[in-house]
């Protein structure tokens, strides 16, 4: 990639201007491994290579699933360890969310190594190498101006969710995801300038994965960690992990192709067939819409059915009629079925979704972010009904 002046330089990685985008710059992740503050250094032919493209990769991800992220392109083969990102302002806090009990939790609160933790620990690290990144709470992330309450709040909704993603696409290749560190930035220019964004790197030093939810399988940056001699064979071993890693993350940001076939028993229920089909289309799912009668013409939904269980592998029904619909249908096919009855448009779609996210992290994701989003429009129209009035205008009698 081409790249202007440097404009930082951390552990592992560089950043770097972008002649002729302003907004945007260069992070080149370098092949070196680090551990207790930079107490321990290495070099790993390849690694740099490797985190760029876990990076990007897990950062294609979070986009489909609609994250703000700072990731716009690049990280594969043959970008020399550089992705673009948009340029950020960093704010200096780990953000570590963490569904298993293990490293810096169970040396200070004394839990039991492979405790599941629920609900999810959330803990904010100040970033500051010399004082070890020390733990801090919100209260004084606010109070040092660090970031505005409303930005902590967000910062822990986002983690809190890229965990439970990242979680689901690990379970899915039977990995435990056991904790995670994000970091956030606001975004320095263009029209969203300002807002929070995940920036820096999500790679395979800023988690810990146990396959099998095996500690003794671990493939993560702790292996380096747990190294009493740093021998050749031993950092061989850790790059084998690490590219094992970047290998079955390649797989994250894939969408698995569904369908969802509508069958309404009548024309009466057509528009709301088409109303269903908008708000499945907002997941990014495709749909088939029929009309189909269970009481007139029984035939034809038996030979629908049939033609659409042999068409598709992944395929969800979705029967708006009376419940001998749903019945016929369900009784012809082995794809699940869900009977749209009184619902609304949007809950159907959700209904759908949510089904056929079981093995697709994009559309799991997808679906945390619109009940993130609901909950907050609930939020907002609470808050909004309990505003103050304003205060009279200076010089207004009153009654
Ligand atoms: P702990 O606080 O238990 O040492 O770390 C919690 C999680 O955050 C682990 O997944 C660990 O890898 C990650 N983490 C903590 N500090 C750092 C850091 O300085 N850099 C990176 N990349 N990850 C970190």
């Amino acid at each position: 990639m081409n790249k202007g002046l440097e404009i930082t330089r951390g552990k592992t990685k560089a950043l770097y201007e972008s002649p002729e985008q302003p907004d945007v710059a260069v992070m080149q992740s370098t092949d070196n491994i680090t551990a207790g503050d930079g107490a321990r250094r290495n070099t790993i032919e390849g690694k740099g290579r490797l985190a760029a493209q876990t990076t990007a990769r897990v950062f294609r991800l979070l986009n489909l699933c609609g994250f703000p992220t700072h990731y716009l392109s690049g990280g594969e083969d043959d970008d020399d360890n550089e992705i673009l990102v948009r340029r950020c302002q960093m704010i200096p806090l780990e953000v570590v969310v963490r569904g298993v009990a293990a490293g810096s939790l169970v040396r200070r609160k004394g839990l039991q190594r492979g405790t599941l933790l629920v609900p999810r620990v959330l803990e904010f690290f100040l970033k500051d190498d010399a004082n070890h990144d020390p733990l801090i709470e919100p209260e004084e992330i606010v109070q040092r101006g660090i970031a505005h309450p409303s930005e902590v709040a967000a910062m822990s909704e986002i983690a809190r969710m890229v965990f439970e993603v990242l979680a689901h696409a690990w379970r899915r290749r039977d990995v435990l995801l056991i904790d995670l560190k994000i970091e956030f930035g606001r975004l320095a220019n263009g029209e969203n300038k300002g807002a929070l964004v995940i920036a820096d790197v999500v790679d395979n030093d800023a988690w810990r994965i146990w396959p099998q939810g095996r500690e003794d399988l671990m493939l993560d940056k702790q292996m380096y960690r747990n190294l009493q001699d740093v021998t050749p064979e031993a950092l061989d071993r850790v790059r084998m992990a690490y590219e094992q890693v970047a290998e079955l993350v390649g797989s994250f940001p894939q969408m698995r192709s569904g369908m969802v076939a509508m069958l309404a028993e009548d024309a009466g229920r057509v528009e709301n067939l088409q109303e269903i089909a908008r708000q499945i289309q907002v997941y990014g799912l495709a749909s088939g819409r029929h009309v189909a009668s269970s009481a007139l013409t029984p035939g034809y939904v038996m030979q629908l059915v049939q033609q659409l269980d042999a068409s598709f592998a992944r395929l969800v029904y979705v029967t708006l009629g009376p419940p001998s619909l749903a019945a016929m249908v369900n009784g012809i096919t082995v794809n699940p079925v869900i009977d749209a009855g009184v619902q609304s448009a949007e809950f159907v779609a959700q209904a759908v979704a949510k089904t056929l996210a079981i093995d697709d992290t994009v559309l799991f994701g997808r679906v945390m972010l619109m009940q993130a989003n609901a909950r907050s429009a609930v939020l907002q129209a609470d808050a909004q009904l309990n505003v103050p009035p304003p205060p009279p205008a200076p010089g207004t009698a009153l009654a």
